[in-house]
């Protein structure tokens, strides 16, 4: 007879932090179970993901070893001045792996069994010491804990903490994804192998090689990862998410439904504003999309027999590039303090290392968005934008130091 499982857990989302947690809660003997609004495998949602300490750390817990063929080498930063000439490199090496890469690797970890998708959650209901999930098909899952890892728009956050809502940055990203064949030979030559930077007034450019399809990591068939903040107040950024029909899509404006008119527009800006090899990835980009930025930082993540990880606990701008290994560490440190009877030193500690996150994130992205007045937003904002600072600090590879300065500032 299999040995009776210590707890059942129930685990809306099977995102990253839905399968840390799934394979963590597992391996300690727990009857944990994903329930996930999509009913297939999961897009390349984060497409690349800059590698560094922590998320080696915290990916070998759940008990992979990310190699350096697990993604395409970086050599560091490049950065270009609008005219096309270098201003700068910084050397950094670093693996630049994929999003699904990640994803594939967990998910199979799991058994069917254990993963279950086409199912949304609308409602939490309480019973004693049970917790019970309820379905938007009706259907109702009972267990001795539940854990939100349903993200940034988190129903588990709306339903236990309605007054932690996710915040608009004042900016969003223009995004895009091509194969490399697509970026001319020589325009690639010049990126050397690094993360390429660009300045623009309103946001910085980025860019970098990541997996192809299928995982591919030979020269010629990886995809080209690149993305472009733009500064954008609220009305901005609804009509960018505003589709030909006039229809809204607050969560998310499918790609193949943004306007015309504001790709072509954005394009003109690139002209204007940008280097001519970042041009010329640009317009090599078929069908931009886009992506509103948005952070907070829940101030409990425990809330009863219920609690929140990953997005849904915290969500971090993406400039840190910290929000898988956050997401890692949320769900297998959660395992081990359960397992320890711990919770409310974990929850302590946890809620300490988010705020750390979520605010050096902004410091990062200071100058993008709404512009405060005071000194000290100004001191801020010209010190992020920086080339030596955007280069050395975007995604870095060793982020400790960065976390400790920050964490004393908050302390
Ligand atoms: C542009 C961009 C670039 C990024 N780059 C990096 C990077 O370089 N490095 C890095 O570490 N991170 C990066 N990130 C962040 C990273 O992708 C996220 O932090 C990470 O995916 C968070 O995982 P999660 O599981 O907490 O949430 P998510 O990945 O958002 O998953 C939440 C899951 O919950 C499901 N769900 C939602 N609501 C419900 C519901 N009601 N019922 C059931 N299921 C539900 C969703 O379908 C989804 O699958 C980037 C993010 C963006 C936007």
């Amino acid at each position: 007879m299999p040995p009776t499982p210590k707890a059942r857990i129930i685990i809306i989302g099977g995102s990253m932090a839905g399968l840390f947690a799934a394979t963590a809660l597992r391996n300690l003997g727990y009857d944990a179970r994903i329930y996930e609004r999509a009913g297939e495998a999961l897009a390349n949602r984060g497409a690349g993901i800059a590698t560094h300490d922590e998320l080696y750390a915290a990916v070998r817990a759940a008990g992979m070893e990310l190699r350096d063929e697990m993604g395409v080498r970086s050599k560091g930063r490049i950065m270009f001045e609008r005219d096309g000439s270098v201003i700068g490199r910084h050397d950094m090496p670093q693996v630049m792996t994929s999003w699904g890469l990640i994803y594939r690797f967990l998910r199979a970890q799991l058994e069917d069994a254990q993963y279950h998708g086409n199912r949304a959650l609308r409602a939490i209901e309480t019973r004693g010491d049970e917790v019970i999930a309820v379905f938007e098909d009706g259907t109702r899952v009972a267990g001795d804990w539940l854990l939100g890892a349903d993200g940034t728009r988190s129903t588990v956050r709306a339903l236990v903490a309605p007054q932690v809502p996710a915040e608009y940055c004042g900016y969003f990203g223009w995004r895009g994804l091509i194969d490399e064949a697509r970026v001319p030979a020589e325009v690639l030559a010049e990126f050397d192998e690094r993360m390429a930077l660009c300045m623009a007034p309103g946001g910085h450019w980025l860019g970098y090689l990541v997996a192809g399809p299928g995982d591919a990591l030979a020269p010629g068939r990886r995809w080209y990862n690149w993305g472009w903040y733009r500064t954008a107040d609220e009305a901005r950024l609804r009509d960018h998410l505003t589709d030909a029909r006039g229809h809204h899509h607050e969560n998310g404006i499918p790609h193949d439904l943004i306007r015309e008119e504001l790709i072509e527009a954005m394009r003109a800006e690139a002209r204007a504003w940008l280097a001519p090899q970042v041009q010329s990835v640009i317009a090599a980009t078929p069908r931009p999309f886009l992506q509103g930025m948005y952070d907070f930082c829940a101030p409990r993540f425990v809330h009863g027999r219920v609690v929140l990880i990953g997005d849904a606990a915290a969500t971090a701008r993406p400039h840190c590039g910290m929000g898988v290994s956050k997401a890692a560490e949320d769900a297998s440190s959660f395992a081990a303090a359960l397992d320890a009877g711990q919770l409310g030193s974990w929850e302590t500690a946890r809620v300490a290392y988010a705020r750390s996150v979520v605010e050096w994130s902004r410091d990062l992205g200071s100058y993008i968005g709404p512009q405060p007045e005071d000194p000290l937003h100004r001191a801020k904002a010209e010190r992020h934008m920086r080339p030596d600072v955007l280069m050395a600090a975007t995604a870095a590879a060793r982020p400790q130091r960065f976390l400790e300065e920050v964490a004393a500032r908050l302390a």
